[in-house]
């Protein structure tokens, strides 16, 4: 009998949901306590300080030293007040997470002998040098240049996790180039701002500043502990790489918005009470389709804060969950044939007058506005599609697009009936139409209306990687595990490259003697003609669909380390680099560094599956295999020949099927192994992923499905995994 699995069962099957105590305070009470945010700097900061370092916060200037000094000092008291001992740079190095290394506040006071003091200098605030040469760099780092800095971000407030001071930084070479996922982002960040403002002054010369906002849906898999332990598979990569599905899966929607299991339940409530503290505006929680399977929101925010406070509530979610005898899974597919996790950034613009962009407005030169923003989004989002894609991608997010409720990966932007039928309606007036500003209100092109029709806006479409839903866009191919920065990057210097474009185009068509708002409507109608193939509101599944997408020259490709090549096209390098956010050797660097993740990941899976193959499954196979033809021999010896052979007859099959598909693992497994020496043999990084993409990771599912039989075939009591019904029903 498999112990470990029947005793990791029993365990959690016992287990009882940890006492979460009602916090004394209110959330509001709570809000923020770890976080040296604004309130806490105007306490100890001196007056001078805090303007100027809010200044630099909403202008973006840089902080003199000095000040830098005077923040440092009023911080480190801040954080020891508060129980910090150490403090650490948090920062986005391009592998998964955040890092940190801890350095205490401690130093003599003159020199060795001369006794102790807390101290932390403003350098020690506003730059490091973590070293961290072991981080990838994609080749930018040589080892006698391996330095790498980190900086102060004082856009993303400093914070407290247990003894620590966090400090979010980001992450540069010595030669200056970025090493993690927050440089781009800030520069890309301004870049929006500007761009975005430039196109707003057409309509309201108010307006001074354009916040992109970013409002992420986390989704996430708990499995108990005990089981977890007992499956190598989840514990080295995070995804079962074997299972037969489970008679009951997700098929009857049961568990999606059901009532949240007790042990669930105070998982939740601990990971708000500590999110408040952490200035993090938890306000959703709910069961997801797959069983085990749950969603947790915030009210959006600034984007690069909001990025900061995912991967923020990652690490507490994950600590959280090992005090209640859960392994929380971040991972985009942990089972096959269930829905996998994703990561729905909800992005929007607004400007400091307190517009949302993507809004429908009251005023009719709002809803020109709003139609212009919409239009040049559809535009930068058909012009880049590829790249928005390479921005999502990765060894485990491609498991879960195309299937179980995940959208394709095939970019598309659904927009619902009303949208779509306004946007008709403009490309379908004429030159000689003569629209006005005026005219909207009256509802020539339906626009008025649009704040009504938004009262409805249940037009889903959950195979859409990319909805308009009513006053934001809906990025959901991003994955559960990602840090959005990436797809944050790639997205707003999109759509500020575009709106420099349509900027450039307006000023021409003026200058040339055109109204300003015919030039705008004539650019819109020319825009929602040339990017009609992004608009997609059908069924992503389809194979009609990719035919389609095909046809209409979007970007089909399936394969993750051809996905990247997008990052280094010449239209991509000439973007980034015109709007300064990364350079061309800057973008293949980081593309080396994706490559090699790829590689490794595929590496680590077909590792641990051959290993469960060979050493886990077959001995089990074939241990159970030898009973029934020791069964065999015993009827033999009790019933007479013709007899015993029909007795035997379905044992006999068994015996077969067993023999069949041990045989086939085996030899699959020899020869992904074969696969994976000649990959091995590839220095290239691109050459190599594409061959542990083409020749390895397709022995995947061909020695799953085997071993999948087998588990059907061999004695329950004898198979070592939890099965996907322990993993998934056991709460
Ligand atoms: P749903 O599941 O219907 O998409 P949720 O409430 O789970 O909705 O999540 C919606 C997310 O979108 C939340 O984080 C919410 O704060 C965010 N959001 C709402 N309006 C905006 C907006 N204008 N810009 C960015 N994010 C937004
Ligand atoms: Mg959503």
């Amino acid at each position: 009998m498999s112990t470990l699995r029947f005793k990791a069962v029993v365990k959690a099957s016992e287990r009882v949901p940890v006492d979460v105590p009602i916090p004394d305070k209110l959330p509001s009470e709570n809000f923020g306590k770890y976080v040296f945010n604004r309130t806490q700097m105007s306490k100890y900061l001196s007056k001078e300080t805090l303007k100027i370092v809010l200044e630099a916060i909403d202008q973006g200037g840089v902080l003199q030293r000095e000040i830098a000094d005077h923040v440092a000092a009023g911080m480190k008291i801040w954080a020891m007040e508060r129980g910090a001992t150490h403090y650490t740079h948090w920062f986005q190095p391009l592998t998964r997470g955040t890092a940190e290394k801890h350095d205490s506040f401690i130093d003599y006071i003159n020199g060795p002998g001369g006794g102790i003091i807390e101290r932390f200098p403003g350098g020690l605030l506003a730059q490091q040098e973590p070293d961290a040469s072991s981080f990838p760099s994609g080749g930018i780092r040589n080892t006698f240049e391996a330095r790498g800095y980190t900086a102060w971000d004082p856009s993303s407030p400093a914070f407290i996790i247990d003894d620590t001071l966090c400090i979010p930084t980001v992450f540069i070479s010595y030669t200056g180039e970025a090493l993690d996922y927050k440089t781009p982002l800030l520069k890309a960040l301004s870049a929006i701002d500007k761009a975005a403002v430039g196109v707003c002054k057409l309509f309201d010369s108010n307006i001074k500043k354009v916040y992109s906002y970013l409002g992420w849906e986390q989704e996430y898999f708990l499995v108990d502990e005990a089981l977890y332990n007992a499956r190598p598979d989840l514990n080295l990569t995070d995804r079962t790489l074997m299972g037969h599905e489970s008679a009951k899966n997700q098929q009857l929607e049961d568990h999606y918005f059901g009532a949240i299991p007790p042990r669930v339940a105070a998982f939740m409530r601990e990971v708000e009470y500590e999110a408040y503290k952490y200035g993090i505006p938890l306000k959703t929680r709910h069961n997801e389709v797959a069983p085990n399977q749950f969603e947790l929101a915030p009210i959006y925010g600034e984007t690069n804060l909001a990025v900061d406070q995912n991967l923020l509530i990652m690490i507490l979610m994950e600590k959280i969950a090992t005090k209640h005898h859960f392994k929380l899974l971040l991972h985009e597919k942990p089972f096959a044939g269930i829905n996998g996790s994703g990561k729905h950034c909800n992005w929007s613009l607004a400007t400091n007058t307190g517009i949302g962009l993507f809004t429908p407005g009251k005023k009719p030169t709002e809803n020109l506005m709003f139609v212009t923003f919409l239009v040049n989004t559809l535009m930068a989002v058909y012009k880049h599609n590829a790249l928005l894609k390479a921005s999502i991608m990765s060894a485990q997010n491609t498991h879960r697009l195309g299937a179980n409720e995940a959208p394709p990966a095939i970019i598309s932007i659904f927009l619902g009936s009303q949208i779509s039928a306004i946007l008709d309606r403009i490309e379908e007036s004429s030159q000689d139409d003569e629209i006005t500003v005026e005219e909207l209100t009256k509802m020539k092109l339906g626009i008025a209306h649009i704040p009504e029709v938004f009262i409805d806006n249940t037009d889903r479409n959950r195979t859409s990687p990319f909805a308009f839903t009513g006053n934001r866009f809906e990025f959901r191919a991003v994955g559960s595990s990602a840090n959005c920065s990436a797809s944050m990057t790639a997205l707003n210097v999109a759509v500020a490259n575009q709106l420099i474009n349509f900027k450039n185009e307006i000023d021409q068509k003026t200058k040339a003697g055109m109204k300003k708002e015919e030039a705008i409507f004539d650019t819109i109608r020319l825009y929602i003609k040339e990017c009609k193939p992004i608009r997609f509101d059908g069924n992503g599944y389809s194979d009609e669909w990719k035919e389609e997408a095909k046809k209409r020259g979007l970007d089909c490709e399936t394969s993750v380390p051809l996905i990247y090549d997008a990052y280094t096209s010449d239209q991509s390098v000439k973007m980034f680099e015109r709007l300064g956010v990364l350079n061309e050797r800057e973008l293949h660097a980081r593309n080396e560094v994706m490559w090699e993740t790829y590689t490794k990941k595929i590496q680590i899976e077909a590792r641990v599956l051959g290993d469960l193959s060979m050493n886990h499954i077959i001995p089990v196979a074939t241990q159970y295999q030898s009973m029934l033809l020791d069964n065999l021999f015993k009827m033999r010896a009790v019933f007479e020949e013709q007899k015993a052979r029909n007795l035997s007859k379905e044992d006999a099959v068994l015996i077969e099927k067993i023999a069949s598909h041990i045989s086939t693992i085996e030899t699959n497994v020899n020869a992904m192994v074969d696969a994976r020496k000649v990959a091995n043999k590839i220095d290239d990084a691109r050459q190599k992923a594409i061959a542990y993409h083409d020749t390895v990771a397709p022995f995947f599912d061909i020695i799953r499905y085997h071993v999948d039989k087998l588990e059907l075939i061999v004695d329950n009591q004898m198979w070592p995994l939890p099965k996907y019904r322990e993993l998934l029903f056991i709460s």
